[in-house]
C-alpha cells in the first residue's frame, strides 16, 4: 500500500511539474472559462505516439490535430436508436442521442452535453474565424465547435466529428 501511495505522489508531482513547463497547456486551462472539472475528476493523458497506437489516422487526425472530416461521410449521422456517444479515445461519455438533431450540416448535430462537465469549451481562432472549440473533458480531444444557432431548449449546436466518437446502443 505504502508502494503505490509513493508511486501515486510521483505521478503526481510528474503531472504537477508536466503543467508547469507547459504553458500552452496551461494556457489552454485558462480558456475553459467553465473552470469544471473533468467527470470523476478523472484525466487521460497520453504521448502523441500513445495516441497514435490506439486511434485510426482519421481519428487522430480530429482528435489529436484538431482536424475536421468531410461532412457527410459519418455513419454516425444515421444514428436515431436510443443510446449514448462515447469520445473515441477515452471512453468518455459526451452525448445523448435523445438530444441530438438534424442541423443538415453533415456532421453530428446535438443541443447540449449528456452532463455538464462531459466537454469543455475553448476560443478558437484558427482560419480567420471566431469559433467555440469543443474538447473532451477527460482527454482534451478535439471533438469540433459549438455554436449559436441551434434548437431549443438550450439554442446551441454542437457541431461533432463523428470519426472522434463511439455510439453504443442502450
Ligand atoms: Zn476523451
Amino acid at each position: 500500500m505504502k508502494l503505490i501511495i509513493s508511486s501515486l505522489t510521483a505521478v503526481a508531482i510528474f503531472i504537477s511539474l508536466a503543467c508547469q513547463t507547459n504553458s500552452s497547456a496551461k494556457e489552454n486551462t485558462a480558456l475553459y472559462e467553465q473552470g469544471q472539472t473533468p467527470p470523476g475528476g478523472k484525466k487521460v493523458v497520453k504521448t502523441n505516439a500513445e495516441w497514435k497506437k490506439i486511434l485510426t489516422p482519421d481519428q487522430y487526425a480530429v482528435l489529436r490535430e484538431h482536424g475536421t472530416e468531410r461532412a457527410g461521410t459519418s455513419p454516425l449521422l444515421n444514428v436515431h436508436e436510443d443510446g449514448t456517444f462515447y469520445c473515441a479515445a477515452c471512453k468518455n461519455p459526451l452525448f445523448a442521442e435523445k438530444t441530438k438533431f438534424e442541423s443538415g450540416t453533415g456532421w453530428p448535430s446535438f443541443y447540449e452535453p449528456i452532463t455538464k462537465n462531459a466537454v469543455k469549451v475553448a476560443k478558437d481562432n484558427s482560419y480567420g474565424m471566431e469559433r467555440d472549440e469543443v474538447v473532451c473533458a477527460v482527454c482534451d480531444g478535439h471533438l469540433g465547435h459549438v455554436f449559436n444557432d441551434g434548437p431549443k431548449p438550450t439554442g446551441l449546436r454542437y457541431c461533432m466529428n463523428g470519426v472522434a466518437m463511439t455510439f453504443q446502443k442502450k
